[in-house]
Order: structure tokens, then C-alpha cells, then sequence
């Protein structure tokens, strides 16, 4: 009697216990999942209009999801919702975009 190996099966069954492991450790950001940012921010971003260039990396990287932009477009911040962490001050190419004191 010979053994079945069914290798396809197998790989089949890697691939999608990988691709359950992967699902995991993605990282999904909704609009304000932690509700109304409140008063409890220090600072807040401001986006110079005259220095952006509309290239969406600030969009792409806030882990909020509260920046709002269309390519071709300026993009624009939902203060609602956003934490003042900056991430997005950090990633913008032409350091277009300022934190400020929350308030001033
Ligand atoms: S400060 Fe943080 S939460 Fe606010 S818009 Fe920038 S990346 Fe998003
Ligand atoms: S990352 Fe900077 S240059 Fe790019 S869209 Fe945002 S504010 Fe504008």
C-alpha cells in the first residue's frame, strides 16, 4: 500500500492559515473608533496650503482615518476626531503641515 501525499493540499492549507495570521496583525483604521477626541489634546496639525503638493501621505499614514483627501486635492482634518499625534506632520514630504498649541 502506498502512501497519498497531496501536496497541493497542503500548501493550500499553509496559505491560508498565513493568510489568517496576516489578517490579524493588519492594522484598520475607522473614523474616531474611540469616539470625540474631547478637550484632552495638546497640540493640533495645521496644513500650510501654499507649501502642499496634494500628495496624500499624511492621508495614508494618519492611523485615525480623519484626514480627508481626493487626489489632486488639498487634504483637510476632521479636529472631531483627531489625536494631535503628529504622525502626520512627521510623514509629510514638505513638512507642510505644523503642530500647534491646541487652543492658539
Ligand atoms: S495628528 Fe494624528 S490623528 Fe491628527 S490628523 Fe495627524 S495623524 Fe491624524
Ligand atoms: S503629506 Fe503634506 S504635502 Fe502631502 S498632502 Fe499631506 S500636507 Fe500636503
Amino acid at each position: 500500500m502506498s502512501l497519498k501525499y497531496k501536496p497541493i493540499d497542503l500548501e493550500k492549507e499553509a496559505l491560508e492559515d498565513l493568510r489568517g495570521f496576516i489578517d490579524k496583525l493588519l492594522s484598520r483604521p475607522s473614523l474616531g473608533s474611540s469616539g470625540l477626541t474631547g478637550t484632552w489634546r495638546l497640540y493640533k496639525p495645521s496644513i500650510k496650503i501654499d507649501k502642499c503638493i496634494k500628495c496624500g501621505i499624511c492621508w495614508l499614514y494618519c492611523p485615525d482615518d480623519v484626514i480627508r483627501w481626493v487626489p489632486k486635492e488639498y487634504p483637510s482634518i476632521d479636529y472631531n476626531y483627531c489625536k494631535g499625534c503628529g504622525i502626520c506632520s512627521n510623514v509629510c514630504p514638505v513638512k507642510a503641515i505644523d503642530l500647534i498649541i491646541e487652543g492658539e
